[in-house]
């Protein structure tokens, strides 16, 4: 079957139609490029079915969203890996355990605060896995680290946000 005469086939589903005018009223992925992967064998055809379904369900998985998950997926897998904890540990020692923003040193309440975000370190370097993520030298960069306290951490945070 080519191309077209799957398209005839999908405009006779009243279910297809509805998410081909869904799809232009930009609600969700055009429907039209999965098409083109259905006959890639088993997984892809899973994967598709499970896209299609998303889609129905009126996930919006656009690339934007479809990205950050992939980035918070990566960013916990950074965070759980020993190179990780010894950044974060030298940021810790250089500053001597004290928030450079406040002074607080009880210690027990201290992060490490990203002055270049983990997000567009990943972004730049285009950092896929852990081993794309420890071959990138700025993200080990100690000065581009910062101890904070998790209320300043917040402030932070909270502030470059616009
Ligand atoms: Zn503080």
């Amino acid at each position: 079957m080519n191309r077209s005469e799957k398209q005839k086939l999908l405009w006779q589903n009243p279910e297809y139609r509805k998410h081909m005018s869904d799809a232009h009223k930009g609600n969700v992925f055009p429907y039209m490029s999965l098409l083109g992967k259905s006959h890639k064998g088993k997984k892809q055809s899973e994967e598709t079915k499970r896209k299609i379904s998303d889609a129905k369900k009126g996930k919006n998985w656009n690339w934007k969203g479809g990205y950050t998950k992939r980035f918070n997926d990566l960013k916990e897998i950074i965070r759980r890996c020993f190179e990780y904890r010894q950044w974060r540990s030298d940021v810790f020692h250089r500053d001597g355990f004290i928030c450079q923003n406040c002074g607080n040193n009880k210690g027990g309440n201290l992060e490490t605060h990203h002055i270049k975000s983990l997000y567009d370190i990943i972004r730049q370097y285009d950092i896929k896995n852990l081993e794309n993520a420890i071959k990138c030298e700025e993200l080990w960069d100690i000065n581009n680290g910062l101890t904070l306290c998790n209320k300043c951490h917040l402030k932070v945070t909270f502030s470059n946000k616009t």
